[in-house]
């Protein structure tokens, strides 16, 4: 094969953002591998304007319509303007893409995601609220279409990176174990917990992200979510998926096989690197990206989680070995919940009492259906608002 067949066109939704603006970055150093050929946003339509320029994307999508006039005035007039969820659908098919990555965060990205794969195009998932919610359909489709799910998510890139070139399949494997941070309340006492501030909350030790992730690093449902992401990318059940916290993210997951050998994947933390793995499969190239200098690194810690202060991986648990609608809802109840700690509507601990509240009052059904998860989704999205409303006046 030439190298000009290895240049991937990509579609990146979510352009705007903290991955998205990474995904920049990689593109920049590896022109011969990486072509952008469409870009969307929701609103911010300076940035994206901006970003189509420097990448020559020849399509962009605003998700919001009130912003279609302004984007357009930006624009050189060869540059195709997509609008609302119809133009995200409309990019997630160009038909000169090969590869269509999804970093709108939570779900708004889950119809054009369905979209792109039943276009048989290949799927880089960085939104992991998409395959918490969905993963049975999404996964389901990837198959029917025969396409692949590239892992962005560092965790779940790490695993797929040590899991590559091991034809063994998930028989030969006996644990994935994620790691976690343990995010900037990793050592607080848990009677503080309920009365950090969103300030506090959004200051994570070692990754910049956006800001619903952060919140979620916070409170753990991070690595919640990811448990139940990693349940499906790897088709590996719930009983074999294990935390553990590494405070300094330098090993990004591990994969433990039958024989007790366990293999790691390392990196600085710098999304980067998972972002080129996914774009560049099954090749690795030397992009701008700086390997690890063993000798300032000092240590690499371990413990175990604190299960009972940060019940959000106890709910996960919970919510993967039930299946059906249940992680639907663990992850909607975590976006309606985070929003309305972000707007100070409820406190810190009321999150983890928001979604588990919401879990008990759900009656699980099959999630084999999209009609059946957004329906879930719904239920959960309206239970939840009502569960901080009673919550924000006690
Ligand atoms: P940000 O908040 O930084 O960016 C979100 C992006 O999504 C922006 O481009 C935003 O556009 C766009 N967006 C939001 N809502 C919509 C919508 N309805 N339709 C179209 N576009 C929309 O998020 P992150 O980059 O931090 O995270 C994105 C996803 O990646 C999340 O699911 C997160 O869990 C996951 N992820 C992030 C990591 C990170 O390091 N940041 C690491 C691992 C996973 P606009 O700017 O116009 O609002
Ligand atoms: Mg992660």
């Amino acid at each position: 094969m030439g190298d000009g067949m290895k240049r991937k066109r990509v579609v990146l939704l979510g352009a705007t953002g903290s991955i998205g603006c990474s995904t920049l970055e990689v593109a920049r150093q590896l022109p011969e591998r990486i072509e952008l050929v469409g870009l969307a946003a929701h609103s911010n339509v300076g940035r994206l304007a901006e970003q189509a320029r420097e990448t020559g994307a020849r399509h962009v999508a605003i998700a919001d319509p009130a912003k279609e006039a302004e984007l357009r005035s930006l624009l050189p007039a060869d540059v195709t303007v997509h609008v609302g969820a119809e133009g995200l659908v409309e990019l997630a098919t160009l038909a000169e893409a090969d590869v269509v990555l999804v970093a709108i965060v939570g779900t708004g990205g889950l119809h054009p995601a369905l979209a792109a794969i039943e276009a048989g195009k290949d799927l880089a998932v960085a939104s992991k609220e998409i395959l918490v919610m969905a993963g049975e359909v999404v996964t389901a489709a990837a198959e029917k279409h025969g396409v692949s799910i590239l892992p962005v998510d560092s965790e779940h890139n790490a695993i797929f990176q040590c899991l590559d070139g091991h034809r063994g399949g998930a028989k030969e494997v006996s644990r994935l174990i994620l790691t976690a941070s343990g995010g900037p309340f990793r050592q607080t006492p848990s009677a503080e917990l309920a009365s950090v501030s969103v300030e506090q909350a959004l200051k994570h030790p070692t990754w910049d992200m956006g800001r619903k992730i952060t919140i979620d690093s916070a409170t753990l449902f991070n690595k919640g979510l990811e448990m139940v992401e990693a349940r499906w990318l790897f088709g590996i059940g719930m009983d074999r998926i294990d935390v553990v916290v590494h405070p300094q993210s330098i090993i990004h997951s591990m994969v433990e096989f039958v024989d007790g050998s366990v293999l790691a994947q390392l990196s600085r933390t710098d999304m980067c690197f998972p972002i080129q793995y996914a774009l560049t499969w099954p090749d690795r190239v030397q992009g701008g990206l700086k390997p690890l200098d063993f000798a300032g690194l000092a240590k690499l810690d371990f413990e175990a989680p604190r299960h009972d202060d940060f019940p959000a991986l106890g709910l996960a648990r919970r919510a993967g070995l039930a299946g059906g609608t249940l992680p639907a809802v663990f992850n909607a109840a975590n976006e309606v919940a985070v929003d309305a700690f972000v707007e100070r509507r409820i406190g810190f601990t009321d999150i983890w009492k928001v979604v588990g509240g919401t879990m008990d009052a759900h009656e699980v059904r099959d999630a084999g259906s999209l009609e059946s998860v957004i329906a879930a989704d719904h239920w959960a999205r309206d239970e939840a608002a009502a569960a901080c409303q009673r919550t924000g006046k006690s």
